[in-house]
């Protein structure tokens, strides 16, 4: 069973995964817990050139590639391996983060992102997707407390042009859920993080028992 997370950055995504995770222990139930570029060390390093921020000049194309290759990796390196041996497989974003943020946030052909990862990941697709919504608001003010946190950083980094960025990529996300409706689970992520963890562990299990 492949189980991934989506949503905009500030949605809860790596929060919520964690509380499955650990519920998914407490029930003594197999499992994995990913991330992309998903630790293997190959797809960390094509990860480390799309976020050198020394690589501005990176474009779109190379982009969607880079994420792709890395993602190829972690498929066939961790994924695939997993779910043959029988356990869950937890994955913090995958396809869908691609069609949002290259497709309907930098502009890629939509049909483009999905033939390259279609490539890529030889058509797997996930058999449950939680995809946390929450309002552009929300999502801002959980960031800059993440980012106070961590890295005591200034609070004037999020600029307008962000803003345009952030609103195509969450019309994204709920285009993306209209088209796939059979798979991915739309989640309310404005609301606490026990109520939103209840919805995903009662759906989770639902998609477990069948
Ligand atoms: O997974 P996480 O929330 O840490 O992602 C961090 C950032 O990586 C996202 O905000 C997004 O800007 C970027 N990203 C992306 N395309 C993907 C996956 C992530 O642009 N396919
Ligand atoms: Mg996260």
């Amino acid at each position: 069973l492949f189980i991934t997370f989506e949503g905009p950055d500030g949605s809860g995504k790596t929060t919520q995964i964690r509380k499955l995770a650990n519920y998914l222990k407490e029930k003594g139930i197999p499992y994995i817990l990913t991330r992309e570029p998903g630790g293997t060390k190959i797809s960390d390093d094509i990860r480390s050139i799309i976020l050198n921020p020394a690589y501005n000049e990176l474009t779109g194309a190379t982009e969607i590639l880079l994420y792709a290759a890395s993602r190829a990796q972690h498929v066939r390196e961790k994924i695939k391996p997993a779910l043959q041996s029988g356990k869950i497989v937890l994955c913090d974003r995958f396809v869908d983060a691609s069609i949002a943020y290259q497709g309907y946030g930098l502009g890629v052909s939509l049909q483009t992102v999905k033939e390259i990862n279609e490539f890529a990941t030889e058509g797997l697709t996930p058999d449950r997707t939680y995809l946390l919504d929450i309002s552009p608001e929300n999502a801002k003010k959980r960031m800059l407390s993440r980012m106070e946190m961590e890295y005591k950083e200034g609070l004037d980094r999020i600029e307008q042009r962000e803003n345009v960025y952030h609103r195509k990529v969450r019309e994204g996300f709920s285009n993306i859920y209209r088209e796939n409706k059979h798979r991915i689970c739309f989640i309310d992520g404005d609301r606490s993080e026990q109520q939103v963890f209840e919805d995903i562990k009662n759906d989770v299990m639902q998609v477990i028992d069948k």
